[in-house]
């Protein structure tokens, strides 16, 4: 077994990673982190994937317990504004398309589709529900899809938490304060016995056998260890620096490698907060904006091919207008790549330090769960070539699946105004699979048998969103369908239209529900905000 595992790095990667460790592991292994006081933590990665439930629920943490410390709201979606030429939006929802006679209703759309809404509309529930703001909870709990809740449930009774296992498309995700939610598993880690060393790692000693065998720390000496894993961001200060492990650029593929982030006050009482991410296509990349319960997290990625930095954050500027007039931006570079491989001989990177591609799926802190849950699955020591091997796989598979995914975002899109636009086309080199796929979708939605058939959290369903979102309607629909009775299919159209329309009354609006969650009043409520648009600490909004 292995007896101590070290971990370098106090952002989100590190305390996920303690965390979950801790949880699993518990006695049988000492666990310590190593953070640095003087290095400061990415701090954007701010909105999550759906699949992020099981992470809180493997640690037993209610939303109740969690989300009101870190001013976390939820998401159900991602709406796409002005990512294609004739602009308007669409959304990418936490929903699957309902299946009539075998065929799934984004299929019967394209065939019955005179008349009636947008695909997304007409085909899920969460656009209208994001349209206007509503939970995904009743004010008693209940989640709106209380189907998908049952067979959440009992799933998870059953599994306890495996992602890549995982068959539930839970309906939301959450967005929260990057550097609240650090804070926050810091604390439940450490009182569970996590060891925490504030201390900067100024040393890696290598064995004669190449592995680490202790690292040396400015005024703490030697940690030594069995297992090291490097959070240490874009830096891989073990991985990559120590041990010298490549990193593999995705920059034939994919153009944004810089972005300019900004935090902007906004005063939830009167706006409201909206229940999904939005990613604005802009000139030379796209923005996002994540709406907490007090701020707005917001930041522009771009080529920096395209646009320099001054010009990328005076653009973002006219696009936020006054609201952001007086708030600090803060530059930075990204590495968009993996290391070759995540695990080196004693050592796992986790985090930015393993991959990262652009946050437009918000996929970051899905690939920390993924790494540090397939190391668990992975954990022998000593460390085998083949369970090691296995690992790698498993993790480069994971991030190159979603890097092929966010190629078809650009590639899809049918906007050539500018000249990173047009780049998009001409200067990209789609990964030969996605090639190949994308000759059949012109033809063929995607089906989970013609997509990346490596787990990388994304299904068919998405593929489908995403090329009708940006691509609008192929010229024709599924043969098959020419000789079923649309009868059915019409009915669930109009079952769900009814549906939808029950549960915008009926669901609170996030606000509502959060503040009601939080123990505040609703009505007449009105937040302070503390110098430079940060919110005033959870506590006090309560109260
Ligand atoms: P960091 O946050 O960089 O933490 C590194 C840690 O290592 C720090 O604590 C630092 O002090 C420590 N350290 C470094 N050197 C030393 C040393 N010598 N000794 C001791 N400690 C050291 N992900 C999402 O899921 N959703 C998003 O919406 C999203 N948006 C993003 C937007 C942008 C522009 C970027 C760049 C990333 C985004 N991400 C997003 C990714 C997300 O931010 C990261 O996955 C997440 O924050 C994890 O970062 P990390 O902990 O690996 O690294």
């Amino acid at each position: 077994m292995v007896k101590q595992i070290v971990i370098v790095g106090g952002g989100t990667a590190g305390w996920m990673t303690a965390s979950y460790l801790k949880q699993a592991l518990d006695a049988r292994c000492n666990i310590v982190v190593v953070e640095s006081p003087s290095i400061r933590t990415i701090g954007v990665g701010e909105a999550t994937f759906s699949t992020i439930k099981l992470f809180f629920d493997w640690l037993d943490l209610d939303e109740s317990e969690w989300m009101p410390a870190c001013n976390a709201t939820y998401k159900m979606g991602i709406k796409f504004v002005n990512w294609s030429a004739f602009g308007g939006h669409f959304y990418h929802p936490f929903q699957r398309y309902e299946v009539v006679d075998g065929i799934n209703l984004g299929e019967w759309w394209l065939k019955l589709k005179s008349g009636m809404e947008p695909f997304d509309y007409a085909c899920f529930a969460v656009p209208a529900l994001c349209d206007h703001q509503r939970s995904p909870r009743f004010l008693d709990g209940r989640v709106f899809d209380d189907q998908v809740q049952a067979a959440y449930t009992a799933e998870h009774r059953a599994r306890r938490g495996v992602l890549a296992d995982h068959l539930v498309q839970y309906p939301y995700a959450y967005h929260f304060d990057a550097r609240l939610l650090a804070d926050f598993l810091k604390g439940w880690a450490t009182r569970r016995g996590v060891r925490l060393v504030l201390d900067d790692v100024v040393e890696v000693r290598r064995a004669e056998n190449g592995d680490i065998a202790e690292l040396v720390t400015r005024q703490h000496g030697a940690i030594d260890g069995d297992l090291f894993v490097d959070c240490t961001g874009f830096r891989g200060l073990l991985i990559n620096q120590a041990l010298g492990e490549p990193f593999v650029p995705f920059s034939r593929s994919l153009l944004c490698d810089s972005a300019v982030a900004m935090q902007v006050p906004v005063d939830v009482a009167a706006e409201g907060i909206d229940p999904f991410t939005t990613a604005t296509a802009l000139g030379s990349g796209w923005v996002w904006r994540i709406p907490l319960y007090g701020r707005i997290g917001t930041g522009y990625v771009y080529s920096s091919a395209f646009a320099t930095a001054d010009e990328a954050e005076a653009e973002l500027r006219r696009h936020l207008g006054p609201a952001a007039a007086d708030c600090n931006a803060s530059r930075l570079k990204m590495r968009i790549g993996r290391s070759r491989n995540s695990w080196v001989r004693n050592c796992v990177a986790i985090g930015l330090a393993s991959g990262f591609v652009e946050p437009l799926e918000s996929t970051g802190i899905f690939f920390i769960q993924h790494g540090v849950e397939e190391l668990l699955n992975h954990l022998h020591a000593p460390a085998e070539e083949e369970l090691v091997k296995s690992y790698n796989r498993r993790v480069a598979e994971c991030i190159d699946g979603v890097m092929e995914f966010l190629t078809l975002h650009y590639r899809a899109s049918d906007r050539r105004d500018t000249p990173f636009w047009r780049a998009t086309q001409t200067d990209v080199e789609v990964p030969e699979g996605l090639a190949e796929r994308l000759l059949l979708w012109r033809r063929r939605l995607p089906n989970q048998r013609n997509v990346n058939p490596h787990y990388h959290g994304f299904e068919s369903y998405s593929y489908s969103v995403m090329l009708l979102g940006l691509s609008g309607p192929l010229e024709a629909s599924l043969p098959a369908l020419d000789l079923l009775n649309p009868a059915r299919a019409l009915a669930a159209f109009e079952a769900l239209r009814t549906r939808t329309a029950g549960l915008v009354a009926s669901l609170p609006s996030q606000y509502e529900y959060l503040t009601h969650v939080r123990g505040g009043t609703v009505a007449g409520q009105r937040l302070g905000f503390g110098p430079r648009g940060t919110a005033v600490e959870p506590s006090a909004i309560a109260g």
